[in-house]
């Protein structure tokens, strides 16, 4: 028989990620709050649900691409319809929204009580990654559970790791976010302090690539426009993962450290840094913009 996936959440991620499980051969029944993702869904081969309960009733799986814990936890737990009270018990849910680790435990055990499975699974990979099925899933949940998730997890995504216990998969999705964001902030002031010294970027870029500065920024993200193609800094830092993306995943993180009393001096840097550069009106551009927080303002 036909496996059932309730996709609900037809955003910039989950609309391509749903479109790749329909095209796997999935009977995918898809739900969001816009219409218009739900016209996309239907001429990706989705079925169109009417609400989110009826996509997720007899389903195999539920999968969640949301904004935060508070759409997740009202989605299963303590909103109108909570999904906890119609999913069938051999089910899955795979949460892939990036949320709290708190609210993924909790609504982990919210289903357990009801003898419903339930992972996160955040992605990192962005757009790019969801459209073209290669996204890393960072998976929290039991050996059992990890192993329900992954051949769905296995058509959206190229690298699939488990992380640990529930909630372990946020923590990990937020540490690798707040190490990116310190790595892009000091390649933008590296590569700003050299061309301000009369460097040219692209050689610069190179030099540190190949040498003890060598990072991800450097290798694919250049921040720098014209060093690289097809980086968001040459499409004037449109597209990509954007600056109040980034300042969420940053926040997760603070709370992260607050609560476990771990010291993140680079990470609070880099989060203060990327909260000046919103406050300049630049929070929907791509995060590689902060390079332009470091360059003379009167220049150009
Ligand atoms: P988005 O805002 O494009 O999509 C969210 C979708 O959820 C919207 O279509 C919205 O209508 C829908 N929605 C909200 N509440 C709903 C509800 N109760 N029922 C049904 N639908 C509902 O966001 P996105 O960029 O797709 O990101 C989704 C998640 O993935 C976020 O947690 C984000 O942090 C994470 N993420 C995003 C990226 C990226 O590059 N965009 C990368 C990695 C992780």
């Amino acid at each position: 028989m036909m496996t059932t996936v309730a996709f609900i959440g037809l955003g910039n991620m989950g609309g391509p990620m749903a479109a790749n499980l329909a095209k796997a051969g999935f009977q995918v029944r898809a739900f969001d709050l816009s219409d218009q993702a739900l016209e996309t869904a239907k001429s990706h081969g989705c079925d169109v649900a009417a609400s989110a309960k009826d996509a997720a009733t007899d389903a195999d799986f539920i999968i969640s691409m949301l904004p935060a814990g508070k759409h997740v936890r009202g989605l299963y737990v303590d909103g109108d319809t909570p999904l906890f009270d119609v999913i069938k018990q051999s089910a899955l849910v795979i949460d892939c929204s990036t949320i709290d680790a708190d609210t993924a435990r909790s609504v982990a055990a919210a289903g357990a009580e009801k003898g419903i499975g339930f992972v996160d699974a955040p992605v990192s990979g962005g757009v790019g990654g969801a459209q073209a099925g290669t996204l890393t899933f960072i998976v929290g949940g039991s050996e059992a559970q990890f192993e329900q998730a992954k051949p769905v997890l296995d058509v959206m995504g190229k690298n699939i790791f488990h992380a640990g216990d529930h909630g372990a998969g946020q923590v990990a999705k937020v540490c690798n976010n707040m190490l990116l964001s310190i790595l892009m902030a000091g390649t933008c002031e590296a590569i700003n302090m050299g061309v301000k010294n009369g460097l040219d970027p692209a050689v610069l870029s190179e030099i540190m690539k190949q040498s003890s500065g060598g990072n991800w920024a450097l290798n694919v993200y250049n921040p720098y426009p014209g060093v690289m193609e097809n980086a968001p800094a040459s499409k004037g830092y449109q597209g990509g993962f954007q600056v109040d993306l980034m300042i969420k995943d940053l926040g997760l993180a603070m709370d992260v450290s607050q609560q476990s009393a771990s010291p993140v001096p680079m990470g609070s840097a880099a989060r203060s840094l990327f909260t000046l550069h919103k406050a300049g009106g630049n929070g929907n551009l791509d995060f590689s913009s902060l390079l332009t927080f470091y360059q003379d303002k009167n220049s150009a």
